[in-house]
């Protein structure tokens, strides 16, 4: 079967940050087979000034520095991606920002037609996971300082603008001029929260662009402009989105049809979707191994049988199947009990499920 390969591009100002994170396990091996594409690319090859500048106060004061949204918008542009209204239908933008758009921003630049590439500092994981970043990979993190800031003499907020053909191709789905399934990220603390769930929605994308903050984050214009969605992984701050971006290429690619060996293995995992036809064996039992339904994932075990004065469960060493799946489903059932009873809510859950689950509750009290 041929798979088409999915295309993940990252823009960052420490591209040295992925160096080797793609080359193991299954992403190594999805990337060799060409399942998959990741781009990785340096923000700071689209500065203009003699310190690579991509950063400047924010405008308020306040603690921090703030990612310019010049240098963003050419790296997106580089990447064939425009503002928002040249890749979505009127109706999907909003209205203040359609008319701001429209009137200061829908300007051709000098990009021309040609995709534009820099060698410094882009790196295609084509199918390979040998090269490193060019950029500077001793990068301490420190910054040149920011050039002196004028709020009133900048110049303006001009972002590029790719060829329209180029904005028609990354067209989201649902734009009835879209050829091509794609979205435009920013990583962010203030996203919505990334979930298995969402992992499979993106997994059925051709191509997925990922903006890494630092610093206090990026300039919400960039955001408003041209970000398709704004995603957290997790109620936490880390220092930047490159590691964020790493957990969502890894979640999500898995789920990608052809990268794990068995296509449906996502669906045994935690958060595994239901397979509402075969959640129920037709003996009745519970049939753990189809989907998880939502649930965390059953405990699991492997040989020496006795390890550390604990015996593995003898249920799964007797070779009784029926046994296996009910022991499993009920162990998916405490597990999610105990550590994420959240989850339970949205759970799918069979008749068997609730009775066992029951029976749990009841022991505790
Ligand atoms: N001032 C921001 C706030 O309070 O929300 C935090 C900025 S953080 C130090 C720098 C960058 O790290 C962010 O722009 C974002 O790209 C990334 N980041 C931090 N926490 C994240 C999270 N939970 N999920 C995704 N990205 C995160």
């Amino acid at each position: 079967m041929i798979y088409e390969d999915m295309q993940f591009e990252i823009v960052t100002i420490f591209p040295g940050f992925f160096a080797g994170i793609f080359d193991n396990g299954i992403l190594r091996r999805a990337l060799a087979e060409e399942l998959v594409s990741i781009g990785v690319h340096d923000l700071r090859a689209f500065t203009h000034d003699r310190h690579r500048t991509v950063d400047d106060r924010p405008f308020g004061g306040g603690e921090g520095m703030v990612l310019k949204p010049e240098p963003l918008a050419e790296a997106l542009a580089s990447l064939g991606i425009g503002p928002k209204v040249e890749r979505l239908a009127p109706q999907q933008v909003e209205g203040d920002m359609k008319v701001a758009i429209s009137q200061d921003l829908r300007k051709e630049t000098d990009c021309g037609n040609d995709r534009y590439v820099p060698d410094l500092g882009c790196k295609s994981y084509q199918g390979t996971t040998s090269v490193v970043p060019q950029s500077d990979q001793s990068e301490s993190g420190a910054l040149a300082p920011a050039e002196e800031f004028d709020a009133e003499g900048d110049g303006g907020f001009n972002p590029r603008t790719e060829h329209a053909d180029s904005m028609r191709a990354l067209a989201p789905e649902g734009n009835p001029s879209g050829e091509s399934k794609s979205r435009v990220i920013l990583l962010s603390a203030q996203g919505r929260p990334f979930n298995q769930a969402m992992a499979r929605e993106l997994a059925t994308l051709d191509r997925i662009v990922l903006i890494c903050g630092r610093y206090e984050g990026v300039d919400e214009r960039i955001n408003q402009l041209y970000c398709d969605m704004e995603l957290s992984i997790g109620d936490y701050v880390i220092s930047g989105g490159e590691l964020a971006a790493a957990v969502v290429v890894d979640a999500t690619m898995r789920l990608i049809p052809g990268v794990l060996g068995n296509e449906a293995s996502g669906e045994f995992e935690s958060f595994g979707v239901a397979d509402a036809e075969i959640t129920t064996a037709e003996d009745g039992v519970p049939r753990s191994q189809h989907g998880a339904g939502g649930l965390l994932d059953y405990p699991h075990y492997t040989r020496p049988a006795e390890f550390g004065g604990l015996r593995a469960p003898e249920v799964l060493m007797n070779g009784d199947h029926a046994g296996i799946r009910c022991w499993r489903r009920e162990q998916q059932l405490r597990k999610t009990l105990t550590n994420r009873p959240d989850l339970l809510q949205g759970a799918t859950l069979s008749k068997e499920d609730r009775k066992l689950l029951e029976a749990i509750r009841d022991e505790a009290v």
